[in-house]
């Protein structure tokens, strides 16, 4: 209508998709290079058990240790990764990258790994997982596919690829728990074995504790193990175990590190052990 009109609204229009369009490639193609150039890292945050806090294994959180500006933060391009596409290539690469750091870690530690629904649309997604199985020898349950909501309402070969990471004996998590509108019909259709609640529903100092002790005791009914995300202070992590919550993680236990950092620390837990 604008082009009818003749106000150069549409022009404007389209000269402003172009220019997203171009940033978009221009995000993308630094992007590729940088995991061409090796530049991406595979940070662990530790999982620990409440209320002792016990280490019992890390989520995999993917950086850029860029040339210029420092360690980035995925918030700064896991989006344009899963706008381009190479959020395929990248999340193999954090998933083998980080069965091969777990698989030399002591015991029965587990690792996390978050996987876009991008990735799990693809028929042949649990060959992927197997092949890194395989590849770093560790075993299928100490691995741990985190989803989201957005995952599992996905399409293309989803259900189909969630099943076979089950049938792999591969753990599956719902994160972010909460922050979608329907993830509670979801977790009738999809059963996981985990779900971590997102972190704006822990209770701060004074807050509500309403939700998380719905969640919790939803995890109780299903029969899933209820992970606490987020967690900044001692009181909330008192407060979460109270209600039932099995694990957490946060700034409290400890901050996302590089492998070597937390192999060092995992050797610490064990010598006091
Ligand atoms: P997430 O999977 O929910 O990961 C938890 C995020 O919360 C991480 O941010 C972590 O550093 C942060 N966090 C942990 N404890 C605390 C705390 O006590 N307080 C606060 N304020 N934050 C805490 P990060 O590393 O920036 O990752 C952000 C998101 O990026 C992740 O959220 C995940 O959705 C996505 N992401 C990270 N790595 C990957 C990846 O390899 N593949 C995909 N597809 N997504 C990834
Ligand atoms: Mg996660
Ligand atoms: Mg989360
Ligand atoms: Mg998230």
């Amino acid at each position: 209508a604008a082009k009818e009109r003749g106000d150069g609204g549409y022009e404007r229009y389209r000269a402003g998709m172009e220019a997203r369009g171009a940033e978009l490639n221009r995000r993308a193609t630094a992007l590729r290079t940088a995991i061409l150039a090796d530049q991406m890292v595979v940070y662990f945050q530790p999982v620990v058990t409440l209320p002792d806090g016990r280490i019992t294994g890390a989520e995999a959180l993917v950086r850029w240790q860029h040339p210029d500006e420092g360690l980035v933060g995925p918030g700064a391009f896991i989006e344009t990764a899963e706008r381009s596409g190479l959020i395929v290539t990248l999340g193999t690469w954090v998933l083998r990258a980080a069965t091969r750091e777990a698989a030399t870690w002591p015991g029965e530690l587990t690792v996390s790994v978050n996987v876009s629904a991008r990735q799990l649309r693809d028929a042949g997604f649990p060959d992927v997982v197997a092949a890194a199985l395989r590849d770093s020898g560790l075993p299928p349950h100490r691995l741990t596919v985190e989803i989201t909501e957005s995952v599992a309402v996905g399409g293309g070969a989803t259900a189909e690829n969630l099943q076979g990471l089950r049938d792999l004996g591969v753990r599956l998590s719902l994160d972010d728990f909460g922050t979608g509108a329907s993830t509670l019909s979801l977790l009738a259709t999809c059963p996981v074995h985990q779900i971590k609640l997102d972190r704006s529903f822990v209770p701060g100092s004074g807050g509500s504790d309403a939700i998380a002790d719905a969640v919790a005791q939803m995890a109780r009914a299903f029969a899933v193990q209820a992970v606490a995300e987020g967690i900044e202070t001692a009181e909330q992590a008192t407060r979460m175990a109270a209600l039932g919550y099995d694990r957490a993680q946060g700034f409290h236990f400890a901050r996302p590190m590089s492998g070597p950092d937390l192999s060092a620390r995992l050797r610490s837990q064990v010598a006091v052990a």
